[in-house]
């Protein structure tokens, strides 16, 4: 697949997939076409897990009903983000990574709580940042604390996923991860609140 990036003024944190939507009347289908990643343009370390994470949705998100919720739709992005960080070997990465996440996560939940002008359409994407990327960290605290079958059946989960043989919720029940226990503080505060 020919994808070009397109750097632009966002921060190395925020990249973006740019896709199109083409609803197909005739047989009520809908294409999907991806035309450019967005990525900051300021290089820095932190632009490979933001790449990491936008190729991570070219994959979950043109196969319709690879994952079934919207809420979940940034789960495995954001799971991907931390596991390209965490093959850098380089603890500190990993942590400001993660940090970066958590931050975007405490900011969307502040905005649902505090703003009063906030649009139905940000609540809804706010929301579904805050219920992906609690299950992304639950999953990814899975990863880090099993043995190898483990760690390897999480990579077959997730390339079934891609590849359009499971969808994700299937496999979040397989791993006994839900948002009620994704909101357990223990789990929370295991690797992000120190
Ligand atoms: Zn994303």
């Amino acid at each position: 697949m020919d994808l070009t990036i397109q750097y632009t003024n966002c921060d190395a944190f925020s990249g973006e997939l740019c896709k199109l939507l083409i609803n197909d009347n005739n047989v009520s289908k809908i294409n999907i076409i991806l035309l450019y990643i967005k990525l900051g343009k300021s290089y820095s370390q932190i632009l490979v897990p933001a790449y990491i994470h936008e190729i991570t949705h070219t994959q979950v998100d043109t196969i319709i009903g690879s994952v079934e919720n919207y809420h979940n739709a940034e789960l495995l992005p954001i799971f991907m983000e931390k596991l390209v960080a965490l093959q850098t070997k380089n603890k500190e990465f990993l942590n400001d990574i993660e940090r970066l996440r958590f931050a975007h996560t405490l900011k969307g939940m502040a905005s649902l709580m505090i703003d009063r002008n906030i649009s139905e359409e940000e609540a809804l994407e706010n929301s579904m940042y805050i219920v992906s990327s609690l299950q992304a960290q639950n999953l990814f605290n899975k990863y880090l604390e099993g043995n190898d079958d483990i760690k390897h059946e999480i990579i077959r989960n997730i390339q079934n996923v891609f590849d359009g043989n499971k969808t994700l919720e299937n496999i979040l029940k397989e791993m006994n991860i839900s948002f009620e226990n994704s909101l357990d503080k223990k789990m929370i505060g295991k690797r992000l609140i120190k």
